[in-house]
């Protein structure tokens, strides 16, 4: 049988061994001199003041909705096309996300519809009502707090449209916070995604273009923002007063020196990183562009670089993607639908009472979306094999699923 394509996979050369192996041989295996190098590359590559490591792109997340002073009913918009933890990071803090839905063409948040719910939301009464989740709308006695934030999530690497998000954000008087963790090296308009909001996150599990193990880091240009978060990461400490001083109810959210070691020698790679994904999309393009039964990526004109997480095509509507899923699983390859919307999980839907149907375009991408193996080190001849797979099964699919319409 012919080896199965992964569907991810670390890009991990000499210099990030060499550079793990150096931290092993000291006695400084946290809070050292790794972590501070690591933070400011991050901080020379967007820009931003500050950047401050932390365990994990979702840890990051929640410090950055507590510097938003996001507490209990306090709102924020978000998007329900994205990975649950835009959304989760939230709810950690009592507050209520605020879903509106995504752009057809990028699937990242549409501005207007974040314009409009933030009008109506600081205007009260019927009109914000109707941008709550049913269960908290029907129920009289609910009373909610604020709003405070703006959250977009750069969408499988493709940056959201940030000067609408700031422009709103100045408007209505809400933080706003990048939820960059699919999207390091990115470019909107020529600037670096994660340099326009209030804070930004980055995350750096194995999947994404670099990688930590587990690891995160948020940027900023507040410096009061950075402090809490370099004492909210280490159990609240105090950044400044001395050793245990517990000045606010903090997590243990450090990042620790092998995994900024790890970082620092993968954010040297960067650009290569980058352009080795790029390659790989050049290559599915090349191959799957004439294919009429499915789309390929839409890169938005204010993208000036794209940073490509996932690798995510969009099929017909007459495709069977179960069928045309298990078919391909058969033959050695993975895929995945992309993403599963956060209103319809199962934990969302009961604690918010959502309802297929409301949030329509994100249901639709959700539906139709099929990610392919994609990693840097993916070769011609395995991107060769999983098109010609795809473009096979996907005719037998295709056609089952038109035979099926017709005898029914
Ligand atoms: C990966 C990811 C996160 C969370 O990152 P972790 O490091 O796994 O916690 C958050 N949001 C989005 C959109 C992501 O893709």
């Amino acid at each position: 049988m012919k080896k199965g394509v992964p569907m991810s996979a670390p890009d991990i050369s000499e210099a990030e061994r060499e550079a793990v192996a150096s931290v092993l041989a000291t006695s400084q295996l946290s809070i050292g001199p790794k972590l501070e190098a690591f933070e400011g590359s991050v901080s020379r590559l967007t820009g931003m003041r500050h950047a401050v490591g932390v365990n994990s792109g979702t840890s990051g997340l929640h410090l950055s909705m507590i510097a938003a002073g996001v507490g209990r009913g306090d709102m924020v918009i978000t998007t329900p096309f994205s990975f649950v933890a835009s959304a989760n990071c939230i709810l950690y803090q009592d507050g209520i996300p605020v879903f509106v839905d995504a752009e057809p063409g990028t699937g990242n948040i549409d501005p207007d519809q974040v314009a409009q719910a933030a009008s109506d939301l600081k205007h009260g009464g019927e009109r914000a009502r109707q941008w709550l989740p049913s269960r908290l709308r029907a129920a009289a006695s609910t009373r909610h707090g604020s709003l405070r934030a703006i959250l977009p999530v750069h969408v499988f690497g493709q940056p959201a449209n940030m000067y609408a998000m700031r422009e709103i954000g100045c408007m209505f008087d809400l933080v706003v916070v990048e939820d960059a963790c699919e999207a390091i090296g990115g470019q909107y308009r020529g600037r670096q995604a994660g340099s326009i909001g209030d804070a930004a996150v980055f995350a750096f599990y194995p999947n994404k273009q670099m990688t930590t193990g587990e690891g995160g880091m948020i940027v900023t240009n507040h410096d009061r923002w950075a402090d809490l978060f370099r004492s909210l990461r280490n159990q609240g400490r105090d950044v400044f007063d001395a050793w245990l001083n517990h000045s606010r109810l903090g997590y243990n959210y450090r990042l620790d020196e092998m995994s900024a070691a790890l970082g620092l020698a993968q954010l040297n790679r960067l650009d290569e990183l980058l352009s080795k994904r790029q390659r790989v999309v050049q290559w599915y393009t090349e191959r799957l562009k004439d294919i009429e039964w499915l789309e390929l990526p839409h890169v938005a004109e204010t993208t000036t670089r794209m940073s490509w997480f996932v690798f995510v095509v969009r099929l017909a509507p007459h495709v069977d993607r179960s069928r045309l899923m298990s078919a391909l699983q058969a033959e050695g390859i993975p895929s995945r639908p992309y993403f599963q919307p956060i209103h319809l999980q199962p934990f969302y839907v009961e604690r918010f009472g959502y309802r297929r149907g409301d949030f329509p375009v994100t249901e639709q991408l959700a539906r139709t979306s099929l990610a392919l193996p994609f990693f840097s080190t993916m070769l011609e001849s395995q991107v060769d094999r999983v098109s010609d797979t795809l473009i096979r099964v996907g005719r037998q699919t295709a056609i089952t699923r038109a035979e099926a319409q017709a005898s029914s």
